[in-house]
């Protein structure tokens, strides 16, 4: 039975919400895609003239899966600051999580904590407006928003 449909979202474009209820650790459904480097698909989106990197995830040995290419609705996830669910990698695979009980009809998300290659110039490209009573304001990772932060400040 299908447990999430992908429809429009009142955040951002599509997004992917529960048909059903969800429990809490539950494994949703895979995040699919191509497996490649960030380098190749950094050029596979420059030659198209588009910035979608937010269909790529990073895995933890550097490469991305690419839900642009291949990819299933997990792709359409949107991001919120208090996300509902987590990416789980396991074995080079990521997998998608529910992490509180979710009811029919709500909006999946996941916490971004977006990697960013390394030509990023300004945090305002990845501005939230998630609405979230704890956003953060940024997409980005931790780890990111401080070397970009840092970057800021010696410009
Ligand atoms: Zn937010």
């Amino acid at each position: 039975m299908k447990r999430v449909s992908v429809r429009r979202s009142p955040i951002h474009g599509k997004g992917v919400f529960a048909l059903c209820p969800l429990s809490r650790g539950e494994r949703v459904f895979e995040y699919r895609g191509l497996v490649t480097s960030w380098q190749e698909a950094s050029r596979h989106y420059a030659r198209r003239d588009e910035e979608n990197h937010t269909f790529l995830f990073g895995l933890s040995d550097g490469r991305v899966i690419d839900g642009g290419r291949g990819g299933n609705g997990a792709r359409w996830l949107n991001h919120a600051c208090t996300a509902n669910c987590e990416a789980v990698e396991e074995g080079g695979r990521v997998y998608i999580e529910a992490i509180r009980n979710i009811a029919p009809g709500e909006e999946l998300f996941i916490d971004y904590a977006l990697e960013v290659p390394s030509k990023t110039k300004s945090l305002s490209e990845y501005v939230c407006r998630c609405g979230t009573r704890r956003c953060r304001g940024t997409m980005l990772g931790r780890a990111w928003r401080d070397r970009v932060r840092a970057i800021d400040r010696s410009a």
